[in-house]
C-alpha cells in the first residue's frame, strides 16, 4: 500500500484532504477536536521531511458562501494541535489561493476555505479538482470520513497527480478494517447492534463469508424475533423486513456461521430513561412493554463468544445506550470486548453510535481500534470499493 512513507517530503508541497468537519459552539470554538489530532501525524511526517503543506476540508453544509461555515474559525485551534502557525486563504481555487500557496515556504502550513462554497466539490467536478490540483506536488488523502464521497476533492483530483498516497489515518483505516476481514486467526466475531435491521442487511450478507460467529443485539433483534413466531410487545420491528431477517439465518447456517441472538432483555412500558423495568424472556413480551437493553443471561452468553474471539468487529450499541436503564448491556459487552483485547485479541469499533457508546463508558484505550468514520466504515463492510480508495490505487502495484 502507497502510504506517505513511500515519499520524501523534501523540498516539496503535498496537498492533504483532510476531513476538519468537526463541531463548533456559538462562539466559533472547537467543541471536539479529535479529527484535527487524528490528521496530525501526516502533517508531522511531511513537515519533518522538510516539505510544506496545504490542507483542504469541508465544514458542515454550506448552501451559500455563509461565514459560519468558514475554515477560519479553526485555524487557531489547528495552529495549537500542530505547534506551528497556520496560514489561512479565504478561497480554495482562484488568484488569491493560488497566490497563497505559492508563496509557502518549506515549513509552512496553509488552511483553504471550505471547500463545499463551490458546489463544484460535491458534483465532482474535474475542472474545479483540476484547479485545486495546482496547489501542490503531491496529493495526500487522509480523509477517511468523505472516502466514501466521490467528490472532487476526495477522488476526481487524484487523477491531476503522478505523485499520489494514503496518510497515516486513511492508511491505519484500511489495514484495521483488512485485519478483521482477511484475518487467518480465528475465531472471527461480529457484534451488530443499532436500531434497524434494514440499515444493516447489506453489511450483514457481506460478512458472513468472513466471521464465524454473529452476535445479533439492539432494536433490529424484534424483528428477528417476530419473524421466528416469538412475541414482541411494542418492541422496534420492521415487519416488511421479517423475511429478510430469515434469510439472513438460514444464510448464516448454511455459511456454518453461529448466529446469536438475545435470550432476554430489559423491557419497559414506554420509551423513556425513566419508565418502569423489568427482566423478560424475548419472545415473551406482551404490550405495552417494549424490549430497550440485552437482559442478564445474554450478556453471560454474548460475553463468553467474545471472551473466546481472537478478532472482533462491533458495530451498534445493544440497546438504548443513551438512558442509564438501558445502557448496562452496551456497556457489559464493551467491558467483555476490552477484556478479550487485553487477552490478545484485535478488536475494531466502527459507526457512530458505537464509537459514542465506547466513549460514554471511557473504554477508548481498551480496544485496539476506534474507526474514525461511520459511513465509510459501512460502505468498506458491505463490499464496497470507496472512491477516496479507489483514486490512490488506481495505476499503482497495490
Ligand atoms: P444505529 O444508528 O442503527 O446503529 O442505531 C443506534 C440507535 O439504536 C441508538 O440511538 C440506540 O438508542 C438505538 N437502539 C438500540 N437498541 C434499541 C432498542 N432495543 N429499541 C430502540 N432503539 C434502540
Amino acid at each position: 500500500m502507497t502510504t506517505i512513507d513511500t515519499f520524501d517530503f523534501k523540498n516539496k508541497k503535498a496537498l492533504i484532504r483532510v476531513d476538519f468537519n468537526v463541531p463548533l459552539n456559538e462562539n466559533f470554538e472547537v467543541t471536539d477536536d479529535t479529527r484535527i489530532r487524528a490528521a496530525a501525524p501526516t502533517v508531522e511526517k511531511i513537515l519533518k521531511d522538510g516539505g510544506a503543506v496545504i490542507l483542504m476540508s469541508h465544514l458542515g453544509r454550506p448552501q451559500a458562501k455563509e461565514d459560519k461555515f468558514s475554515l477560519k474559525h479553526i485555524v487557531s485551534k489547528v495552529s495549537e494541535i500542530l505547534n506551528t502557525p497556520v496560514k489561512f486563504v479565504a478561497d480554495s481555487v482562484g488568484p488569491a489561493a493560488l497566490e497563497a500557496s505559492e508563496n509557502l515556504q518549506m515549513g509552512e502550513v496553509l488552511l483553504l476555505e471550505n471547500l463545499r462554497f463551490y458546489k463544484e466539490e460535491t458534483d465532482g467536478d474535474s475542472d474545479f479538482a483540476e484547479e485545486l490540483a495546482k496547489h501542490a506536488d503531491i496529493y495526500v488523502n487522509d480523509a477517511f470520513g468523505t472516502a466514501h464521497r466521490n467528490h472532487a476533492s476526495t477522488a476526481v483530483i487524484a487523477d491531476f497527480f503522478d505523485q499520489k498516497c494514503f496518510g497515516f489515518l486513511l492508511a491505519k483505516e484500511i489495514e484495521s478494517l483488512d485485519k478483521v476481514l482477511h484475518s487467518k486467526k480465528r475465531p472471527v466475531t461480529a457484534i451488530i447492534g443499532g436500531a434497524k435491521v434494514s440499515s444493516k442487511i447489506t453489511v450483514i450478507e457481506n460478512i458472513l463469508d468472513k466471521i464465524d460467529n454473529l452476535i445479533i443485539g439492539g432494536g433490529m433483534v424484534f424483528t428477528f424475533i417476530r419473524a421466528q413466531g416469538g412475541s414482541i410487545g411494542n418492541s422496534l420491528v420492521e415487519e416488511e423486513y421479517e423475511k429478510t431477517a430469515l434469510d439472513i439465518l438460514k444464510k448464516a447456517k448454511k455459511k456454518e456461521v453461529n448466529v446469536y441472538l438475545p435470550v432476554d432483555c430489559i423491557v419497559a412500558d414506554k420509551f423513556s430513561a425513566d419508565a418502569n423495568l423489568h427482566v423478560e424472556e424475548v419472545g415473551k413480551i406482551s404490550e405495552p412493554w417494549m424490549g430497550l437493553d440485552i437482559g442478564p443471561e445474554t450478556i453471560k452468553i454474548f460475553s463468553k463468544v467474545i471472551k473466546d474471539s481472537a478478532i472482533i468487529l462491533w458495530n451498534g450499541p445493544m440497546g438504548v445506550f443513551e438512558f442509564d436503564n438501558f445502557s448496562g448491556g452496551t456497556k457489559a459487552i464493551g467491558v467483555a470486548v476490552s477484556e478479550a483485547t487485553k487477552a490478545g485479541a484485535y478488536s475494531l469499533v466502527g459507526g457512530g453510535d458505537s464509537v459514542a457508546a465506547v466513549k460514554k463508558f471511557g473504554m477508548e484505550d481498551k480496544v485496539s481500534y476506534i474507526s474514525t468514520g461511520g459511513g465509510a466504515m459501512l460502505e468498506m463492510l458491505e463490499g464496497k470499493t470507496l472512491p477516496g480508495i479507489a483514486a490512490i490505487q488506481k495505476n499503482q502495484s497495490k
